[in-house]
């Protein structure tokens, strides 16, 4: 019993925490947030719906409220340790770009050779921080399953142009491990005017309370507007569309081996580990390749490859507009069947 009154006395003040953080992090009405502008690539109607009728937004369940409560505490403790280190830290308040409408609260600035850049931290559980490391770059993060990592690079550029600074640094925290690791991002001209592009498309769209319909997708899953847009439709409807189911021993034994790598990858991080990584690397690139555009079930392993556009640019900035083209590529994440990846 003595328990119990313990862990509701603990329930009681982190649901005050939640109100308090609400109110302070809940950006001026009629803007959009600097940290969700990721979604102007997976769901602009989104960045719609959180203006136009926040309201009908789904609220987060209580194990979403309680990841957000610890990524908040590891906030605190790795700025106890970058000043421990001798870091310079800033907090800056929110910061608001009328044009755009975009308003954000960045982590902190970090003075690095005498410069003040923004640095965003990001803690993670260890099997993910795992797949994290393996980015080298922000293209890296765009290409992956994971919708969440997919929109920080985005939010980096939008807080570069937030704060006129630069470079920025993207800072993830094993919160198991307590282990770091550091990106370093640029700002990018071409991707920052594309991300800017998006979100005066979504302006236009608030303005003339005309947000794109509404079309199932995988962003869907995670969206707070599911029941909203999708009323009576069961989230599995999603990703149960169009799967092929595939019986060949060679690639269920080659799925089999993918997954015994990557356990392995997960708890064994020093000796040998780079002649793993070069195995399971070609592995990877081996089934992503044979499986392009397809949503395929082998075993255990669903298989899932989605095409998504970028628009390039290779020519000065003041004619892209112009030579704008859009290239197509293929997002796949393989996962066992019910479990995390
Ligand atoms: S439910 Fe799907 S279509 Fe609707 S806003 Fe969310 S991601 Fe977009």
């Amino acid at each position: 019993m003595i328990g119990q009154e313990i862990v509701k006395k603990l329930e009681e003040s982190a649901q005050a925490t939640d109100t308090k953080d609400q109110a302070v992090n809940t950006p001026p009405a009629g803007y959009n947030r600097a940290s969700e502008l990721g979604w102007v690539y997976d769901c602009p109607r989104y960045l719609c719906l959180r203006r136009m009728y926040p309201e009908k937004e789904t609220a987060p369940g209580t194990s979403l409220k309680r990841r957000f409560r610890e990524g908040k505490k590891q906030e605190r403790l790795i700025v106890e340790d970058l000043t421990a280190a001798g870091f310079k830290l800033e907090k800056l308040g929110r910061l608001v770009w009328d044009k755009y409408k975009i308003s954000g609260e960045i982590d902190r600035l970090i003075e690095i050779n005498g410069q003040m850049i923004p640095i965003e931290f990001k803690s993670c559980s260890s099997a993910m921080f795992h797949k994290v490391e393996r980015a080298q770059t922000k293209e890296d993060l765009i290409r992956s399953p994971h919708i969440w990592l997919r929109h920080y690079p985005v939010q980096c550029q939008t807080y570069m142009l937030l704060t006129r600074r630069e470079p920025s640094v993207l800072l993830f925290k094993d919160k198991e491990a307590g282990d770091y690791y550091p990106m370093d991002m640029d700002l990018d001209a071409a991707y920052a005017s594309v991300i800017l592009d998006g979100v005066q498309y979504v302006n236009d769209c608030v303005e003339k309370e005309n947000p794109p319909p509404a079309e199932l997708k995988e962003a869907c899953e995670g969206c707070g507007f599911f029941a909203y847009d999708f009323p009576g439709t069961e989230k599995a409807q999603i990703s149960q569309a169009g799967i092929e189911i595939i019986d060949d021993p060679d690639w269920l034994m080659k799925l089999q081996e993918y997954q015994a790598l990557l356990n392995s990858l997960t708890v064994y991080q020093e000796k040998g580990a780079e002649r793993l990584d070069k195995k399971f690397d070609k592995l990877d690139k081996e089934i992503k390749e044979a499986f392009q555009g397809r949503k395929v079930i082998i075993g255990e392993h669903l298989i899932e490859s989605k095409p998504y556009q970028t628009p390039t640019y290779d020519i000065p900035k003041e004619i892209k507009e112009k030579y704008k083209q859009i290239q197509e590529r293929f997002r796949t994440s393989i996962k066992l069947i019910g479990g995390e990846l």
